[in-house]
């Protein structure tokens, strides 16, 4: 049982330890669920996770659940590296890679039906998006709110170089009132990156196996309800 602290218990300095692996508060640790679910997926696409230092991945954040689900993914915290190797820590191009772009284009518009779509540095659909996402080697993901993506992509200027790619979900974002502020494509960085390597890669499980780990999370926090609030976690109004 989980008891809701008392009115006269002062919460600021009592946050409950973090899981180091997960980084969740013990009562929403998800990582007995990942060992269950089986070894790390082998992903071909390479991921990484560029996070600005203000994002609070603590609660439902999802930058950590989602890189420890795969064998390649890279987590960076910090606002600027100054090439994509030296963020990833090894020699990569970065126009075999893909962002994931946050700017504000109409994914629906642009390529009705594809749920991912290759932008150009205009912004419009490429031509041949079959092609323009054929090679790709890696995808960057920026983790934050909309503003501190945002922070992210300016500060780095040889993102540029990568593909840019949109996605156009089916389903809105599993978060529903727990997130206080989406992305702008509405989804998580764990739902955003379960579709974007799911059809890149050409393998449904993939998605299929983040978005149950996504729905323990969720379960977890919404159990928790009221004493959640405590841990920071937040409904939205
Ligand atoms: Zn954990």
């Amino acid at each position: 049982m989980t008891q809701a602290p008392r009115a006269d218990t002062p919460t600021t300095d009592t946050a409950p330890p973090s899981c180091p692996r997960c980084r969740k508060p013990a009562a929403l640790c998800v990582c007995a669920d990942l060992a269950a679910a089986g070894k790390p997926i082998k992903n071909r696409i390479a991921l990484l996770f560029l996070q600005h230092p203000q994002e609070q991945d603590v609660d439902l954040g999802t930058a950590h659940l989602t890189a420890l689900h795969f064998e390649d993914a890279t987590i960076r915290v910090g606002l600027s590296w100054p090439s994509l190797g030296k963020a990833l820590g090894r020699t990569a191009d970065p126009k075999r890679w893909a962002v994931l772009y946050l700017g504000s284009v109409k994914a629906k518009e642009l390529a009705p039906g594809r749920e991912i779509v290759a932008l150009t540095r205009k912004g419009t659909a490429v031509a041949d998006q079959a092609a323009a996402l054929a090679d790709i080697e890696g995808v960057i993901v920026l983790d934050g709110t909309w503003s501190q993506a945002k922070a992210l992509w300016w500060r780095n200027a040889w993102m540029l170089k990568a593909q840019r790619v949109a996605l156009n979900p089916r389903w809105p974002s599993r978060y529903g009132k727990l997130r206080r502020e989406p992305r702008r494509d509405g989804l998580s960085t764990l739902e955003a990156t379960a579709l974007l390597l799911s059809r890149l890669e050409n393998k449904p499980e993939i998605e299929t196996r983040l978005i149950a780990g996504f729905d323990k999370l969720l379960a977890r926090a919404r159990a928790l309800g009221k004493a959640a609030k405590g841990i920071g976690v937040q409904e939205a109004s």
